[in-house]
């Protein structure tokens, strides 16, 4: 178990990451608005092309990163917080602060990676 204080703090942590993963896709929702239509001229309509390729692997990342703040959050409501999803021990602290989000123990994600 984590202590209160620790998910009180990540809580704040977690929301500030939320609010600026949401402002963050609203500003990509603008832009994509403003790039169309695409131009006649077709060098410039190649590059708007590529530009709107980027726009869209970013939108997912944030979608990602949103989608894993939504569910800590959720872990947090449910007392769930800290623990690892796998093995159910406690994620280290500093695990914790570099990766507000993570559901996985240091141990749990290096597996599930290699
Ligand atoms: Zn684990």
């Amino acid at each position: 178990m984590q202590s209160n204080e620790i998910i009180n703090e990540m809580k704040t942590v977690l929301l500030e990451k939320r609010n600026h993963l949401i402002e963050r896709l609203e500003k990509i929702q603008s832009s994509k608005i403003r790039t169309e239509p695409l131009s006649a001229d077709s060098g410039e309509q190649s590059i708007e092309l590529e530009n709107t390729e980027v726009v869209d692997a970013l939108d997912e990342m944030e979608h990602k990163d949103l989608k894993l703040v939504n569910h800590a959050l959720g872990r947090i409501e449910n007392g769930a917080y800290g623990m690892c999803a796998s093995c159910g021990e406690d994620i280290s602290l500093s695990r914790l602060k570099a990766l507000p989000f993570t559901p996985l123990c240091v141990h749990c994600a290096e597996e599930a990676a290699s």
